[in-house]
């Protein structure tokens, strides 16, 4: 690690010119680190912009310069411009190039140099020097530890922790999944550095719609489907729901982690069909490892207990082949539930 960040360091030490890059529908992680890293840049003077494939949910609209945020689906030909422009990247929440989609073109063979900072499974050769951690909670906890390890702990703004804390709480849900010794003191030095945790957490939870509170409701209401003898449940929406509901990007945010509310399940399978594919969302409980589910029949991956994928088939086909697989898994989620349940 003492190279990538002497690499790092010696990469930073002449004015850049960056483009941090985070992946497609992008979360409060990939924002807040990607915002979160920003600022510390720009503060030691370095020219940055953050682009990403396509837009963020509203309820990161709060972030300080979030409005900076150039997106390519909106914006292709200002993106490619200052692509065009960098001298340096940052790959920051993703790990392999099929998650930035066109942003990735030309990059494989271009001699710019790339500093990845993530915390998913299995990082792909294609940036160093490389910060990745699987077991960090978030890719925001991965960029304070970057800026501490340069020695430049006291120069995160009060703007550069609010977009840190963001991530960091979105992606452990609240400081539930994830969490270490390590990471609280992170979180401690985010609110010594100005932070108000109470003012975020109303801005990340109390940030729903009518609209988005009444499809929670129709999806446990009529789209909730349980298979108890794999400890799995599984929510569904087809594309009446999404004109039914208007439902747009960020809407179903959360919804899947309601199933694992239920402490007999292991498993939660949000399945929802998109205009060209059927998208896979997967969370589970304890050591039952969803990801490599994901990976293997989903072309996907992510996480152990949070992992996502897609499928080409209708979304009959797609529920029928998720649930088929549960039994080669019936041993694992067993096991699981056991461990899970003996601490
Ligand atoms: P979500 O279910 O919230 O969309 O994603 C949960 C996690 O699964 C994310 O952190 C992401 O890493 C991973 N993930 C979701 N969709 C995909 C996908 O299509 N491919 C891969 N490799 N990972 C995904
Ligand atoms: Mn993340």
């Amino acid at each position: 690690m003492d190279e990538h960040l002497d690499n790092a360091r010696r990469l930073l030490a002449d004015r850049q010119e960056i483009v941090i890059f985070s992946h497609r529908n992008p979360d409060g992680d990939a924002v807040g680190s990607s915002l979160g890293l920003q600022h510390y840049l720009k503060g030691q003077g370095h020219g940055c912009t953050v682009v990403l494939p396509s837009g963020y949910p509203e309820f990161l609209a709060f972030l300080p310069e979030v409005q900076s945020i150039v997106i390519y689906d909106d914006t292709p030909e200002r993106a490619r411009e200052i692509i065009d422009g960098a001298s340096l990247f940052f790959l920051l929440d993703f790990n392999s190039f099929d998650r930035i989609d066109k942003l990735a073109e030309g990059l494989t063979d271009d001699p710019r140099p790339r500093i990845m900072i993530d915390h998913h499974l299995y990082p792909e050769d294609i940036a160093n020097p490389a910060f990745c951690d699987p077991t960090a909670s978030s890719t925001c906890e991965l960029v304070y530890r970057f800026i501490r390890d340069l020695g430049h702990e006291d120069r995160v703004t009060k703007a550069c922790s609010d977009s840190l804390y963001t991530g960091i709480l979105t992606d452990t849900g609240g400081f539930r999944y994830s969490t270490s010794p390590a990471l609280f003191r992170t979180t401690a030095a985010l609110l010594d550095a100005g932070t108000d945790a109470y003012k975020i957490a109303d801005h990340v939870w109390n940030n729903q719609s009518e609209k988005q509170l009444r499809l929670l409701g129709h999806c446990l209401a009529n789209r909730m489907e349980l298979i108890p003898d794999f400890r799995t449940g599984l929510i569904y929406l087809n594309k009446q729901d999404y004109e039914d509901f208007d439902i747009q990007r960020g809407d179903t945010e959360g919804i899947v982690n309601y199933i694992l509310r239920m402490p007999q399940l292991m498993i939660a399978a949000f399945i929802h069909e998109q205009p060209t594919i059927v998208k896979l969302s997967l969370r589970s409980k304890g050591t039952m490892d969803v990801q490599s589910l994901a990976k293997e029949h989903f072309r996907g991956g992510g996480h152990r207990n949070a992992a996502g994928g897609a499928s080409f088939a209708p979304l009959g086909t797609t529920i029928n082949r998720f649930k088929r697989q549960l039994p080669k898994y019936a041993a694992e989620i067993e096991a699981a539930y056991l461990e899970f349940n003996n601490q």
